[in-house]
């Protein structure tokens, strides 16, 4: 019961917990949701200012197709670069080969290149060209040294293919401005390219954690994957806190249900007679005892006490099962309760053992008397469930005198000494401890 109870307030506390969790754990993935949600249009704002500038020169190129001079081309990518922010090159190749980039300082290693000839970049140039669309590359490592991102956007001039346009991004100063307002310390971040799962923001650990929320968003041609932790989640998911407590306030009522219930039950009846025969158990029989006990020492009187148990008892059992076995110790309880006064006590002690405490006597042979009378008394057979049963007992006598100072320890034991010696002699016979 004491379990059960402890069972079911761990049930309770847990599910209170686990319900306050969950519900905890909804708000916070919604708070990162947010957040993820802030820094994806941030990140939109500052990559937009970047293909605004793409299309500019694009427009350009169409316009003066026929009268580009060097000199011209490298004027406006100077100007579109003043008025661009982390922008770390602008570039420009006819065909598949670039002729034009600003700054030049530290970029001229790469005009002449031919990108059909670079494995590392043709297939997004080739897509983008393909497409007819602008496509968002890396961050990746730079030919002139160095990573970016480069924003690659195809020129089509009546329709034709004309060359492309490379906007090489500063990854870093990039992502910085774009969240500079909006880094906040309960929230941590990583970003990674979906293809190719580059992890280019953060720590890439993120992206392997558990209580992470994860979102995409989407870039020119491609996507990009974010993992963004609250902080909140993963301290929400540290649950020992919660089953320990669960666990202590359990055990705090499965302790208490367990006193509440060992009290009861010393309280009850159950606790104090034996169930099969209705007699004293050895609880109560001890209880009496103790009484008698210091009463014959105050008052100096004399108690017998009597050890008895059944003959051969276990052969009754064998011969007619043990409900006939049952019901020949009942009887014998009732016979016992019977030839005995109502001021003695009669209980069952164990199995066919038996234990008689007779007060006021004055010498052994009063106690004879009454081991003799319950002899005779089981002479007569017993009827049980059609059988004819005798049952015969023996007994041990041992008598308290004020003088001894004996124990009820002592007492029990001679009185076990003597029923045994009793035994010894052939059964059916008493036997008195000297
Ligand atoms: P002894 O003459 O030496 O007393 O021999 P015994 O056969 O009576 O053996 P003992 O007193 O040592 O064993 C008593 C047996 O009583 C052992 C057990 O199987 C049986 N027994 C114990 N409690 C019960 C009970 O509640 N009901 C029944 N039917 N049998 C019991
Ligand atoms: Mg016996």
């Amino acid at each position: 019961m004491a379990a059960l109870a402890g069972l079911l307030a761990f049930s309770f506390w847990y599910s209170l917990f686990e319900y306050q969790r969950q519900k905890d754990e909804s708000e916070a993935y919604l708070e990162a949701s947010s957040y993820g949600s802030l820094l994806r249009s941030e990140m939109d704002r500052e990559l937009n200012a970047l293909l605004f500038i793409s299309n500019g020169l694009s427009s350009f190129i169409k316009v003066y197709r026929n009268e580009l001079e060097t000199k011209k081309v490298q004027a406006i990518l100077a100007d579109l670069w003043t008025q661009a922010q982390h922008v770390r090159n602008l570039a420009v190749a006819v065909n598949y080969k670039l002729a034009y980039v600003y700054p030049e300082k530290s970029n001229e290693k790469i005009v002449g290149i031919d990108y059909r000839d670079v494995p590392s970049q043709w297939p997004k140039v080739k897509l983008a060209i393909d497409s007819r669309q602008g496509v968002l590359d890396g961050p990746l490592d730079l030919i002139q040294g160095g990573s970016g991102m480069i924003y690659r956007f195809p020129i089509f001039v009546d329709g034709e293919y004309w060359g492309i346009m490379s906007t090489v991004i500063d990854t870093h100063g990039f992502l910085e401005a774009a969240f500079k307002d909006h880094l906040r310390h309960e929230f941590t971040f990583a970003i990674r390219t979906a293809d190719n799962k580059h992890v280019f923001y953060g720590d890439p650990a993120l992206f392997r954690q558990k209580h992470v929320y994860i979102q995409e968003s989407q870039v020119p041609n491609g996507k990009w994957e974010w993992a963004i932790e609250n902080k909140k989640i993963h301290d929400l998911h540290d649950r020992r806190f919660g089953v320990s407590l669960s666990l202590f306030f359990s055990m705090l009522v499965g302790l208490f249900a367990y006193f509440f219930a060992k009290e009861r039950y010393y309280l009850s009846e159950g606790a104090l007679m034996d169930s099969l025969t209705g007699l004293p158990n050895r609880r109560l029989l001890e209880n009496r005892l103790n009484y008698v006990h210091s009463e014959a020492k105050r008052f100096n009187k004399m108690f017998g006490m009597m050890a008895l148990d059944v003959d051969h008892f276990k052969s009754i059992n064998d011969n007619y099962g043990h409900d006939v076995g049952d019901e020949v110790i009942k009887q014998v309880a009732n016979v016992l309760k019977f030839n005995i006064r109502d001021v003695d006590t009669v209980s069952r002690i164990g199995g066919d053992e038996f234990v008689i405490v007779v007060r006021d006597q004055h010498s052994e042979e009063s106690l004879v008397k009454v081991a003799t009378k319950l002899l005779n008394v089981f002479k007569k057979p017993m009827h049980i469930h059609g059988h004819e049963i005798t049952v015969h007992l023996s007994i041990g006598l041992t008598l308290f005198e004020p003088t001894s100072e004996f124990t009820l320890k002592q007492l029990f034991k001679q009185a076990d000494i003597a029923l045994y010696q009793a035994k010894q002699k052939g059964r059916n016979t008493y036997s008195f401890w000297q």
